[in-house]
């Protein structure tokens, strides 16, 4: 069975772009933190999902609407069902739950440094999403790499290790931006998971690759934006003491020759489960790809205080389908397995 990458955006409600135009950054700390309860609500989910969990009471037929379901029984037909017995024999073996990579803002990380640290003692990795979220079309470089700088160092520093993946703020990382990704090197980042192959009203880059590849500083004619011209990332040959980094898009799918996203947050609340497990389940099965996933801890959280003068489609981009994510969240880990990006990278 194919192990893909599962990603958290460590940020709370207020910190969305979203909302950047009617909550200012200075007031953040004015707003009730529904932050910790969240990230711990998902950490102690992974920890519930076993082997034996994903093996149990296959081949019941299952709904999304269905809640009374116990966990992990989910399937729609006998051949997955098949499926998924051997791989949970093969999974046995091991026993491990699902283990995810956190990107996590270094302005809660700051105030909040219990939660990277149960993040790491739990087995996941520690990873950045800058400092103070903005847009790194608003900043100089400059700014980018001190905000960048200064959450990863409060990352390291708390967690003993090293932190090497990043996440930008919103994907904020396109054509217009890339020099962001030499930034990323300098600073000692190993892989970027910010260039989302799509169009999209705020980020994404369109017509750039839909599964990791290399970026090489070395030879200039292989650099960005001349995107065509970079590598596949192949993890048997890939020499980390290249002078280069690996970036790793976002799930999409093609469909007449479009990219769509299929990768979680606002797609994953707004499509029926099903769209977004047949699309994933296409990545792995078709193209024999591995598919990076995210999700946000406000995401699993129907309390959070609502943005009331915020627009209308920011509000309805955020809020729809909050009461549906938790469930959802629980047929993934149960019909894919997932590990941290630095793993499914770096690893055998
Ligand atoms: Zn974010």
């Amino acid at each position: 069975m194919i192990t893909n990458a599962l990603t958290i955006d460590v940020e709370d409600y207020f910190q969305l772009n979203a909302f950047s135009d009617v909550i200012r950054y200075e007031d953040w700390d004015s707003f009730a933190p529904r932050v910790e309860g969240n990230t711990f609500r998902i950490l102690d989910l992974l920890d519930s999902v076993t082997v034996n969990q994903r093996s149990e009471v296959r081949g019941q037929h299952s709904q999304e609407s269905d809640n009374k379901r116990p966990f992990g029984s989910v399937t729609n037909n006998k051949q997955e069902s098949d499926e998924y017995k051997m791989q949970s024999d093969k999974s046995c073996l091991t026993n491990d739950s699902p283990k995810a990579t956190f990107f996590v803002l270094g302005w809660i990380a700051e105030r909040y440094p219990q939660i990277v640290k149960e993040i790491h003692s739990r087995g996941h990795e520690v990873a950045c999403h800058g400092y103070s979220h903005q847009l790194i079309f608003s900043q100089t470089q400059e700014e980018f790499r001190e905000d960048v700088k200064r959450a990863k160092e409060l990352l390291e520093d708390i967690i003993g290790e090293k932190v090497v993946g990043y996440r930008a703020p919103t994907y904020s990382i396109t054509d217009k931006t890339f020099w962001a990704l030499g930034i990323l090197h300098e600073l000692g980042f190993k892989y970027d998971s910010s260039i989302f192959p799509i169009k999209h009203d705020v980020y994404g880059w369109p017509g750039s690759p839909r599964f990791p590849y290399v970026i090489s500083f070395n030879d200039e004619k292989s650099n960005l934006p001349g995107i065509s011209k970079n590598i596949n990332f192949d993890k048997t040959s890939y020499n980390e003491n290249n002078n280069s980094i690996i970036e790793v898009p976002m799930a999409t799918m093609q469909v007449f020759n479009k990219n769509v996203p299929a990768a979680g947050g606002g797609y994953f609340r707004l499509f029926p489960y099903f769209l977004t497990k047949h699309l994933l389940r296409g990545i792995n099965t078709k193209e024999k790809k591995t598919f990076v996933f995210y999700l946000h801890p406000w995401e699993i959280d129907t309390d959070i205080p609502r943005i009331e003068n915020a627009r209308v489609f920011s509000r309805f981009r955020t809020y729809v389908n909050l009461d549906k994510t938790i469930t959802r969240f629980k047929l993934l880990l149960s019909d894919f397995k997932f590990t941290s990006l630095s793993e499914m990278l770096f690893r055998n």
